[in-house]
């Protein structure tokens, strides 16, 4: 019931110009009496698109096997009705009134305890379970040592019955990540919570640097203008990511700007995304009035340019980046943007309250309004945009590049060790 991914390899060496001979110096001395230590990652997906934990994992491992440690991934690989529970699971710890039933819980343990057993023969010194999938395999599987949970969604007000169902779980943890303080919910005591903010990798090719020419061939290969001003939410189809605000919000900046351009980007199969398709169906309605300077980029059946190249020239090439998110996570594609040293505008709302500092290295507003003026002095003053976005390349530079988070795994591994 699980899979061990294959993974590419990668040089910690490779990243001393983004992060600083220092910090390399640094990873390698936690690192050395490490070497060899046996570290399993267990998740629920590493397909491309499978989201942000994915793509950290895809980053983050090769890097941890490069500074000795014998690392791997593994997926779990339940049956589908499985993620059918832990999809309602995710919504109910994150604001969704509506709970797991009866069934729903004995699926969860049920095929908790059967994937546990299939654990049984792997070693490891350091194991870490990513999100709620996997949470209960430890309850079922005393024998492994060293458990870390590593949660990436706010925990601190979920729907009180999956909770209840959820906590006991945790218990066999001897340590549990959060992304930020906010996110912990009170019941977990405080001597095992972690913070890790999450982390981008410089050095893939959506975050590496493209030339403005191909940015701009890139775009104006959707039929948007390459020189008419351009603001663009990258971002899937979701009612938390406000696609209908972002809307909002052009439409009032447009007044001012009247050859104000707009992309929304989030590249999914509707088949895959049953929810994200209802999303786009009212966005689509909601834009029926000015498709001519709108662009909706959904359909990768449609479009040519593939997902990394295109995510990377809609961030760099944009005059101004929204995520005017009303719930959020981290918010990965507010530290691409502002890597990519663009202003970003994002919603006043989880990880992007951390990443942005009002008015210095971006804006966070609260109402499309807000958001609308905001766009508006970003693009009638590009002296200002620049500034920002230098300063929001260096805050990324500073606090969120994968290296800080392996430095922040390898000390955690060595307290769990002690
Ligand atoms: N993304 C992508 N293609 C798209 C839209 C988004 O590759 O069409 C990526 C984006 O670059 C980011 C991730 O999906 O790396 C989204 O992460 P984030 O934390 O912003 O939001 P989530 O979707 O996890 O809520």
């Amino acid at each position: 019931m699980f899979e061990e991914i294959f993974l590419a390899s990668s040089r910690i060496a490779a990243y001393r110009k983004a992060v600083g001979d220092e910090s390399i110096k640094e990873i390698k001395k936690i690192a050395k009496p490490l070497r060899g230590l046996r570290v399993v990652h267990v998740n629920s997906t590493a397909k491309a698109g499978g989201g942000g934990v994915a793509e950290i994992l895809r980053s983050l491992l090769p890097l941890m096997r490069d500074v000795g440690l014998n690392a791997k991934w593994t997926i779990i690989t339940p049956p589908k009705e499985f993620f059918g529970v832990t999809q309602k699971i995710h919504d109910s710890l994150q604001g969704s009134h509506s709970g797991l039933s009866d069934d729903d819980k004995k699926l969860y343990i049920e095929t908790g305890k059967k994937i546990a057993e299939s654990f049984k023969k792997e070693k490891a010194d350091v194991w870490i379970f990513h999100d709620p999938q996997p949470l209960a395999i430890p309850f079922f599987a005393d024998r492994l040592k060293s458990a870390i949970s590593r949660i990436h969604i706010d925990l601190s007000s979920p729907n009180k019955d999956t909770w209840n169902f959820l906590l006991p779980f945790f218990e066999p943890y001897k340590k549990i990540i959060f992304s930020m303080d906010e996110f912990v919910n009170p019941k977990i005591p405080r001597e095992k919570v972690k913070i890790f903010a999450p982390a981008i990798d410089p050095l893939i090719s959506k975050n590496k640097a493209l030339p403005r020419s191909v940015a701009k061939r890139v775009i104006a290969s959707h039929n948007i203008h390459p020189d008419k001003p351009l603001i663009a939410q990258i971002s899937r189809f979701d009612r938390w990511k406000d696609p209908i605000g972002v809307i909002k919000a052009f439409y009032i900046a447009k007044n001012e700007i009247p050859d104000l351009q707009l992309v929304l980007l989030g590249l999914m199969l509707a088949s895959d995304n049953p929810r994200s398709a209802t999303v786009l169906k009212q966005v689509q309605r909601y834009v029926r009035g000015d498709p001519a300077n709108i662009h909706l980029l959904y359909d990768p059946e449609e479009i040519k340019t593939e997902n990394e190249t295109l995510v990377n020239a809609f961030q760099a090439g944009s005059d101004v980046v929204i995520q005017k998110s009303i719930k959020e996570g981290f918010g990965l594609t507010v530290t691409e943007a502002m890597w990519k040293g663009k202003p970003v505008i994002g919603g006043r709302a989880g990880g992007i309250k951390l990443q942005i500092k009002d008015g210095r290295n971006g804006f966070l507003v609260s109402s499309p309004e807000e958001c609308g003026q905001r766009i508006v002095e970003l693009i009638k003053n590009p002296a200002l945009s620049r500034r920002m976005g230098r300063r929001a390349r260096e805050s990324v530079k500073k606090k969120f590049l994968i290296p800080r988070l392996l430095r922040d795994y390898l000390n955690l591994f060595k307290e769990v060790l002690e």
